[in-house]
């Protein structure tokens, strides 16, 4: 679900989680405490969807200068982007739009079913719980469709990926007829056994390997359930996807997680 993370007046990081269910009203903070849809006093701004693409938006209810977004006042509204930093009066915030967590021990999902694969969660895996309709999924379950498996939702997940991930210069596109990779019977790399045995095909999902100086193409469902690239093994996407979609998580910038090569 989409979440506004805060620092307190205690300069404690703290998460506010709501649902697209109903839009959220932010208020004007007192004294550095996040007063979201309850309370008193008129909204200073609300965060809905817009009707077209259903994409994020924060609108200015009030003509407030001190709702900004990204540092830039907001006049009338402004589209809302994972890791966009909101103000609303004296709080700062951050906006994530998808989030990944991890099955921690105790946690209401462990022996829960997945929607999409019918495994049970246990402790340790990667969940992401749909910003609609609060449904979880595995991460490579959630990542690698098109819309959220519950037909009453469908989630634009992989418009919102695209969009999300672009920012972090990861190319995800759908294969054409005349496409390289397809004319010269190209495989990816990843070495998933049902997918891989054949060549790239026209209308699959690829996503290439963002080290510029690699950009080994997958098939999209291989590469969100990579860890470090099979082709270069200077780029960790689950460290990417990690630091992307997990509040307070450091920025992934590749490279570091090279591991020593072979001596020859
Ligand atoms: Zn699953
Ligand atoms: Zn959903
Ligand atoms: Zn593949
Ligand atoms: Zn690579």
């Amino acid at each position: 679900m989409p979440i506004l993370t805060y620092c307190d007046a205690n300069g404690d990081f703290r998460e506010y989680a709501f649902s697209d269910a109903k839009p959220i009203l932010l208020r004007a903070p007192e004294r550095g405490a996040a007063r979201f849809a309850a309370g008193e006093g008129q909204p200073l701004a609300v965060i809905t969807r817009a009707k077209v693409y259903q994409v994020p938006l924060v609108v200015n209810l009030s003509g407030d200068s001190r709702v900004r977004v990204n540092g830039r006042r907001v006049v009338g509204l402004r589209v809302l982007r994972q890791g966009s930093r909101l103000q609303v009066g004296d709080l700062e915030m951050t906006f994530w739009e998808m989030t990944l967590q991890i099955v921690a021990a105790g946690s209401t999902l462990v022996g829960r079913r997945c929607p999409v694969c019918r495994l049970s969660y246990s402790v340790g895996d990667e969940v992401v719980i749909c910003p609609r309709c609060s449904l979880p999924h595995h991460k490579e379950c959630w990542f690698e469709h098109e819309f959220c498996s519950n037909p009453g939702c469908l989630y634009p997940i992989r418009t919102t990926l695209k969009r999300v991930l672009a920012a972090h210069g990861v190319v995800i596109e759908q294969l054409a007829a005349n496409s390289q990779l397809v004319t010269q019977s190209m495989r990816c790399a990843a070495g998933t056994p049902s997918v891989d045995a054949r060549p790239f095909q026209a209308g699959q999902y690829v996503a290439y390997c963002p080290n510029r100086a690699c950009g080994a193409a997958f098939h999209l469902e291989c590469w969100v359930s990579m860890g470090n690239c099979p082709a270069c093994r200077k780029y960790d996407v689950s460290k990417l996807l990690r630091s992307v979609f997990t509040p307070n998580t450091p920025p992934y910038l590749g490279e570091e997680s090279a591991e020593p090569e072979d001596a020859a």
